[in-house]
């Protein structure tokens, strides 16, 4: 999920990894093979699909930083989330001699950000929830899952480490210079 969330970048400036449909279905793929549960999507990604999902990636990011700042939920994220899975409205058909679950409105557009939905639902209610920390690097936007035993984890991936750490002593030397 929060993968997703990370396809906002600001490295360098901001830069976003979902620019075209394609880019989008080429996430799609690799979050599938992270998460095989994830369904194959019914229809192609269209330019529609991918506005769809980026409005529900920046209330994620918003409210994402609301559970990291006040450690909790917030209203306007279970409210996002209800909506679109009510708007989903699942039933359950007979197919064949079982039951499975399926969406009334069956279109690859409402499938790919219900899915998104559910992923953000059970992220939202896994213990990792109170894991998510930003990097503190401060041009980077990156939020990860800290699972290291003693939760110390400050930055997202040793890059940003040795970044902030070049920073620092550039500080340093410029203010004993
Ligand atoms: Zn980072």
């Amino acid at each position: 999920m929060l993968d997703f969330v990370n396809t906002t970048l600001a490295l360098k400036g901001p830069v976003d990894l979902l620019e075209t449909p394609a880019d989008l279905m080429e996430w799609w793929g690799s979050a599938r093979e992270m998460y095989p549960a994830l369904p194959n999507l019914s229809g192609a990604i269209t330019a529609h699909t991918l506005e769809r999902a980026k409005g529900p990636r920046s209330v994620l990011r918003t409210e994402l930083g609301h559970a990291i700042e006040h450690g909790n939920l917030s209203d306007a994220l279970l409210f996002e989330l209800n909506a679109i899975l009510h708007e989903a409205r699942p039933y359950v058909a007979r197919e064949r001699d079982r039951a499975s679950v399926k969406l009334a409105a069956d279109h690859p557009d409402q499938q790919l950000v219900v899915e998104l939905a559910r992923l953000a639902a059970h992220l939202a209610g896994s213990n990792e929830i109170s894991r998510i920390h930003s990097c503190e690097n401060s041009r980077c936007s990156v939020l990860f899952v800290d699972r290291t035993k003693n939760a110390a984890r400050r930055w997202c991936s040793t890059l940003c480490f040795d970044q902030t750490r070049a920073r620092k002593r550039r500080l340093r030397r410029a203010s004993s210079a």
